[in-house]
């Protein structure tokens, strides 16, 4: 094949105006070819001459003529590297891998598993997916939580209730990012989602496209149980004998995928008493920040709407005085603020937003790095503490509803009492508060720092009306589980994997970290 790249046109282009490029570019006149978009991302510096950049391979006749007659640095001829999963192990497995989480991490650990023909078990401590949805609107309508199936916890993970953006910084030598994206593909996400700079879902996507993954891992012998909370480990000798649920029955495992993400707190105490090596991580907290989209579509597009590129992202970093860092992270363009609360009396917000990213507002999360040093409590859990202190006095403030600040009342430490312009986009009751009294000084400060620097960048940013809310507190996992080279923890059987074990941190990486622990597995036992 023939990689072009740097193929710019007109947003507003036709497919028929990219194949004539194409054409053009390799001076093939009449030759037939057929072409694959590899990479499509989006040029605005110019904001009146907005353009899609591509990279696309190109199959036509006689290539290596083609390409030496207009040889240059964006058209060279590539090969595809297709993925393949490893041949099977010599260790005999006697019980079907156990995975505990279905997560994208556990989901598809689970979907290579069962490919290859380990049949693995899926157990989750939550509801399937339709069910878990009912139970969601409920907490963010009525205010009941089930701490075992919520936005945290349930089929699909975390990863369900959100804005299901799928772009991710992991390098991918070995080509599982793309196996990623083919097989939610595949599942019934968009086409587009293998080739756009940066692909998302949506949560009324996601929902369906777990499912039929559940389906396609059944129909290739897997199985899922649902409210079935891995609650103990049994080991001898330094080996896994055999997984409990929910506190009474045993099954005998010689494998266990601990998938279980970032937020299982109970699930950590447990492995951490039954002497699993893990350590305290870092992560970042912080506030999630709310503005109208049309001020950021403003201020990135130049126009306030554009139905072809729809509603704008940003990404915003600033390092303060204090020497903190302090960087947006989870932006939702067109989206909510949820709250993203799993145990009872703690309140911890997130943001997520319908494919069609459609409300008036954009949020994103504004967090600062917190390390092992800023801990309340020694030892691996000691984050986990970090972060429930926190939660625990938002829920206080807000008396369970979401914690609001207008960045004006913010600024000068007073609670607020009333709205601006900007009506908060909100999953769950919300009420006016002081939303910086929950956060440790240095975080409060260089949140105020932050907003004023990007206000520098993006106008309007910090307006006194911008709405803060808090906690944002589950960024990524504050313990890592650790792991030797083969992705075996200290116990014989045990495969860390994810986000909550601390190697990966979002939907995709989560997912590849899946992939590569099923291939482990497959590396290690026989069928
Ligand atoms: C509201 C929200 C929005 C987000 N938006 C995005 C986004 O747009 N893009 C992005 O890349 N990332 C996003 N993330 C982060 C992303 O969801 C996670 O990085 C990803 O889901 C991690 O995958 P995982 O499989 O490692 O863990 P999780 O998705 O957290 O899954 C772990 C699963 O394990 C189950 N479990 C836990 N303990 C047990 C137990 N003892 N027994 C049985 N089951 C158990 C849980 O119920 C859960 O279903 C968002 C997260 C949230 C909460």
């Amino acid at each position: 094949m023939i990689r072009i790249t740097q193929l710019k046109l007109p947003i507003e282009h036709t497919r028929e105006e990219l194949t004539e490029k194409i054409a053009k570019t390799l001076r093939c006149g009449k030759l037939p070819f057929t072409y694959e978009i590899r990479k499509q991302s989006l040029d605005a510096r110019h904001k009146n001459e907005k353009k899609f950049v591509y990279t696309v391979d190109v199959t036509v006749a006689d290539e290596k003529k083609i390409s030496r007659k207009v040889y240059n640095n964006n058209i060279m001829l590539t090969k595809e590297k297709p993925y393949c999963f490893p041949a099977p192990g010599e260790e005999c497995l006697k019980y079907p891998p156990v995975v505990v989480g279905s997560g994208p991490a556990g989901l598809f650990c689970a979907w290579y598993l069962a490919k290859a023909g380990y049949c693995p078990l899926v157990l989750e401590r939550g509801e399937e997916a339709d069910k878990r949805k009912e139970t969601v609107d409920r907490f963010w309508h009525d205010g009941i939580l089930d701490p075992d199936s919520n936005v945290q916890f349930g089929e699909g993970g975390a990863g369900t209730f959100s804005d299901g953006k799928l772009n991710t910084l992991v390098k991918d030598p070995f080509g599982r990012g793309q196996e990623v994206l083919r097989r939610f593909v595949e599942a019934g996400a968009q086409e587009e989602i293998l080739y756009q700079q940066k692909p998302h879902l949506g949560t009324d996507v996601l929902i369906g496209i777990v499912q039929t993954m559940r389906r396609q891992i059944e129909e290739m012998g897997g199985s899922f149980r649902f409210r079935s909370k891995v609650t103990d480990l049994h080991m001898e000798n330094g080996e896994l004998k055999s997984v409990e649920i929910n506190g009474e029955e045993r099954i005998p495992a010689q494998v266990c995928v601990l998938a279980v993400g970032h937020s299982a707190r109970d699930t950590f105490a447990m492995l951490h008493k039954r002497g699993l090596f893990m350590e305290p991580k870092s992560f970042a907290v912080g506030v999630r920040i709310e503005h109208p989209q049309k001020l950021i579509n403003m201020d990135l597009y130049g126009e306030e709407e554009n139905d072809i590129l729809g509603a704008a992202s940003y990404k915003l970093t600033h390092t303060c005085q204090n020497g903190r860092g302090v960087y947006s992270f989870c932006m939702c363009p067109g989206g909510y603020v949820v709250n993203a609360s799993s145990e009872p009396e703690s309140l911890a917000v997130n943001g997520m937003s319908y494919q069609a990213r459609d409300s008036q507002n954009a949020n994103s999360a504004l967090i600062v790095t917190v390390t092992p040093q800023d801990f309340p409590t020694e030892g691996a859990l000691g984050g986990i503490d970090f972060q429930r202190n926190l939660e625990r006095a938002a829920w206080r403030l807000g008396n369970g509803r979401i914690p609001v600040q207008l960045f004006g009342d913010y600024k000068k430490h007073i609670p607020s009492t009333k709205l601006g312009e900007i009506a908060p986009c909100m999953k769950g009751g919300y009420t006016l508060a002081d939303v910086r009294s929950i956060l440790p000084k240095e975080i409060g400060d260089s949140i105020e720092e932050g907003v004023l620097a990007f206000g520098r960048k993006l106008d309007g940013f910090d307006r006194e009306d911008a709405l803060l809310s808090g906690v944002e507190s589950r960024t990524s996992s504050p313990v890592r589980i650790t792991r030797d080279k083969e992705l075996l923890s200290n116990i014989r059987g045990i495969y860390p994997c994810g986000e909550g074990a601390g190697y990966a941190g979002g939907i995709t990486s989560a997912a590849m970290d899946g992939i590569k622990v099923a291939e482990a597995i497959g590396r290690t036992y026989s069928l």
